[in-house]
């Protein structure tokens, strides 16, 4: 099964002993395309130095929806630099998160629309986080209003993008008629772990919803650790660290909600990822 991992942060202090091994094995593994977002201006920078060090890898440039409130104006400048580079995909991640809320709502709109306005102005796909607090959905309600106030799925994001998903969601969360509306509004989604977790049972049918052209999956490594992780030696994750090889599992579960054999989801998979991302050296 040809397998992408569209989302994992190996520039993180959990892979600090492991790092170049881990990418090495997540090739081995048959990931084709592997894409390390930043959640700050430290590690967007690291972010794209792993890909401008590596011509496999590429990098996303942004603030996390936790990290809004610590974002400076110096900050921010650094992340629109970084963003102009062509190894920087997409911007992100950035959202919303009204579960845990490190930030003020109020400062995670502001930062999430300066992230809209600059893929609408580079012209590469914002990365979404967006989750609620149990049995909520305020918080994506308020990304469809975002989005929609930002012009996407509407002309700005068509000059922007012609017909490539202006944003995507990523570690998919939520109903099944807000995953219509972000269809709807052209975007991309991508299914993590998240998905085998207790309260995300709507992913099944959303999973079969997703346009082929239009569908990602993900580890968000460190976090999210589908079932089979064994329980390693890395603190502060429960003992379970998620790598981009674990993937599969989640590309497998695909394979099954969609009634696809995993080499179609594979290609498919392969295929998403380039019609959604402009890499400048592919490969
Ligand atoms: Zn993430």
């Amino acid at each position: 099964m040809r397998l992408i991992d569209s989302h994992a942060h190996l520039q993180s202090d959990p892979f600090e002993t492991d790092r170049a091994a881990t990418v090495e094995a997540s090739f081995d593994a048959g990931i084709e395309r592997l894409l390390v977002p930043g959640w700050d201006a430290g590690s967007s920078a690291r972010a794209l130095a792993m890909a401008l060090a590596d011509p496999r890898i590429d990098a996303a440039v942004g603030v996390h929806p936790h990290d809004a409130s610590a974002c400076s104006e110096a900050d921010w400048a650094e992340i629109v630099h970084l963003a102009a580079d062509p190894r920087a995909v997409a911007i992100g991640e950035t959202g919303l998160d009204f579960d845990r809320m490190h930030s003020p709502q109020e400062e995670q709109l502001a930062n999430l629309r300066r992230h809209l306005r600059l893929a609408l102005d580079t012209g590469k796909p914002a990365i979404l986080h967006c989750r609620s607090a149990a049995g909520q959905r305020d918080a994506q309600d308020a990304l469809l209003s975002e989005l929609r106030a930002a012009g996407f799925g509407g002309s700005p994001s068509a000059v922007a993008f012609g017909t490539r998903p202006p944003a995507l969601l990523h570690s998919f969360s939520g109903p099944v008629d807000y995953a219509a509306a972000a269809l709807e509004l052209g975007l991309a989604v991508s299914f993590s772990g998240l998905v085998f977790r207790r309260g995300e049972e709507a992913s099944a049918d959303v999973a079969r919803l997703v346009p082929g052209e239009r569908l990602l999956i993900e580890t968000d490594s460190p976090y999210l650790a589908p079932p089979g992780v064994p329980r390693g030696s890395v603190p502060g994750f429960g003992g379970r660290r998620n790598s981009p090889p674990w993937v599969r599992v989640t590309g497998e579960w695909l394979a099954q909600q969609r009634g696809q054999s995993p080499d179609s989801i594979g290609s498919g998979l392969v295929a998403a990822y380039d019609a959604t991302f402009r890499r400048p050296s592919p490969g």
